[in-house]
């Protein structure tokens, strides 16, 4: 896998620990600025692009190569400043986690770091895994989630999900689940209020996967191992 930091350095190391551990995949670590590909909003924050072709040609990589991006930027799903912020996302053999809300006691984007630093690494790690974990995963459990604005009623989809709580592979949508009155996950179609990330490292497993995703680990079905 090749593993790029989007001005970022030091976090490398530690997504490439846990993905090796975890799911037996070794990583090539590259910095690289990977501005092309994270469009700015009209707000402050940076889109994703789609278009896997281009965002393969303009890192000059053979196409199938697996990759994870790590980046500063504050990434967005959608135009909704409030709800469509991520954490992180993964497509066609390409994830991406955003570490810009991941240093704080509270899920804003910010540069200091205000939690200790081995939370702040615990989860690097934990959304390192669970997007490599959309590639890697083939657990047939797998639910689809949804995140519902309880304002608004603004639906963002959100992929298919573990329903294990104590699963690195189940739904995340900020550091603490957020309050009813704000919104909520559903997955399955039931409400779930236990999707803060902080809250799934606190119970997770200790291998971090729940039993059925270890033995779903398929690492070798999509990308080669090997230099860029
Ligand atoms: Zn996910
Ligand atoms: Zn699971």
């Amino acid at each position: 896998m090749l593993l790029i930091g989007d001005r970022l350095e030091r976090e490398l190391p530690v997504a490439a620990d846990a993905v090796r551990q975890v799911y037996g995949i070794g990583s090539t670590l590259r910095q690289q600025d990977c501005g092309a590909f994270f469009p700015p909003r009209a707000f402050p924050g940076y889109g994703i692009i789609r278009d896997l072709p281009g965002l393969y040609d303009a890192l000059h990589l053979p196409l199938g190569k697996r990759v994870l991006i790590l980046t500063d930027r504050d990434l967005f799903l959608g135009d909704q400043p409030e709800d469509d912020w991520i954490f992180g996302y993964s497509q066609g053999g390409v994830a991406v986690v955003s570490a810009a809300r991941l240093r704080g006691k509270e899920g804003r984007p910010q540069a200091a770091m205000t939690v200790p630093d081995q939370r702040y690494r615990d989860r690097l790690q934990a959304m390192a895994l669970h997007e490599i974990g959309h590639e890697v995963v083939r657990n047939p459990r797998f639910t689809q989630a949804q995140w519902v604005n309880a304002r608004t009623g603004h639906r963002l989809a959100l992929g298919l999900h573990c329903t294990d709580r104590r699963c690195v592979m189940y739904e995340i949508v900020d550091l603490r689940a957020p309050p009813p009155e704000e919104g909520w996950v559903e997955l399955g179609g039931e409400r779930r209020a236990d999707a803060g990330l902080d809250d799934v490292l606190e119970r997770r497993h200790p291998g971090w996967l729940c039993g059925a995703c270890h033995e779903a680990i398929r690492a070798g079905d999509a990308c080669q191992e090997g230099p860029p």
